[in-house]
């Protein structure tokens, strides 16, 4: 199938870097929020971070306003009734999410595929509320999106095998690399990701070493380019309790459980470097 269209619906942290990369890949794409402010946000962003390819002679000017001309602004859905694919970025509340799938899923053609980047909420949970279900796939974009080269793609259990190679196939486009995992909790990246992060904070808990002791280890010793409990700080202490509770009530097993004095700072409201204090101050 051939995507031209591509809606992206969120113009935040990770929308804007969708709407970036697809623009630049030569794509017509619709950038949807709930409000101009928001979407205008979003534009402003992609032109700082354009132009700054600009700066470091990485780009020409005329690069840069061919991209930005080939996204348009929305804040009303019908404008992606042409779409022939969505990308959805908004805020992970499920409830929310739903209620926006329900009405894509009656505005887009029917050949067109919806996608989500949701970190930690079930693909096939949101493919149910669509006609669709074979057309829905999860497109889990690393953070910042114009540098990272993952895409995890998620196959919800109706996801059909000609979608999930449409998608793929696109992401390679894209110039990043698709790496195709099941629709289980946290998928691959958060599964794996979080329970460490989660290990480093219970090892902090227990007096096994300092903060900084276990940053060092893991980034010297294992070459993360930063330790954990830089990172958790880094994602957002509240983030990473809210996945740690997905795979612990997603999976059933204790081996999932928060460690306490995460709970204990998100009460607290050190919720990392957006608060300006997590584990370490900012
Ligand atoms: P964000 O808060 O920065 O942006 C969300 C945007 O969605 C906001 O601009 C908001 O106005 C908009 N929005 C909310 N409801 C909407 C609606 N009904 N219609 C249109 N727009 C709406 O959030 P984010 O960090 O960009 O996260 C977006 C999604 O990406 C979430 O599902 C999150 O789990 C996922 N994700 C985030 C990261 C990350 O590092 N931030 C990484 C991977 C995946």
């Amino acid at each position: 199938m051939t995507l031209r269209t591509i809606g992206v619906v969120g113009a935040g942290t990770m929308g804007n870097g969708i709407a970036h990369v697809f623009a630049q890949a030569g794509f017509n794409v619709i950038l949807n929020d709930i409000k101009d402010e928001f979407v205008a946000k979003g534009m402003g962003t992609i032109t700082k971070n354009l132009q700054r390819n600009v700066d470091k002679g990485r780009a020409t000017e005329a690069d840069r306003d061919s991209v930005l001309a080939r996204i348009t602004c929305s804040t009303n859905l019908n404008d992606l009734a042409a779409c022939d694919l969505v990308v959805e970025a908004i805020i992970e509340q499920l409830d929310i999410k739903l209620e926006l799938f329900r009405k894509l899923d009656a505005i887009l053609p029917q050949h067109a595929i919806l996608a989500s980047n949701t970190s930690s909420i079930s693909i096939t949970k949101l493919a149910a509320v669509t006609q669709r279900a074979d057309r829905f796939i999860g497109m889990h974009f690393m953070n910042p999106v114009p540098v990272m080269k993952l895409v995890e793609i998620i196959r919800g259990i109706a996801t059909s095998d000609a979608c999930t190679k449409t998608i793929a196939t696109l992401t390679e486009t894209l110039g990043k690399v698709p790496v195709e995992v099941n629709d289980f909790p946290g998928f691959i990246s958060n599964r794996v990701l979080l329970p460490m992060i989660n290990e480093a904070i219970f090892a902090l808990y227990e007096g096994v070493a300092t903060k900084e002791a276990i940053d060092e280890v893991m980034k010297l010793g294992m070459n993360h380019p930063m330790g954990p409990l830089t990172l958790a700080d880094f994602i957002g202490l509240d983030t990473c309790l809210f996945i740690m509770r997905v795979l612990h009530d997603g999976l059933g097993d204790d081996k999932y459980r928060p460690c306490p004095l995460l709970v204990k700072m998100v009460d607290a409201g050190y919720l990392g470097r957006k608060s300006g204090r997590g584990f370490y101050e900012y």
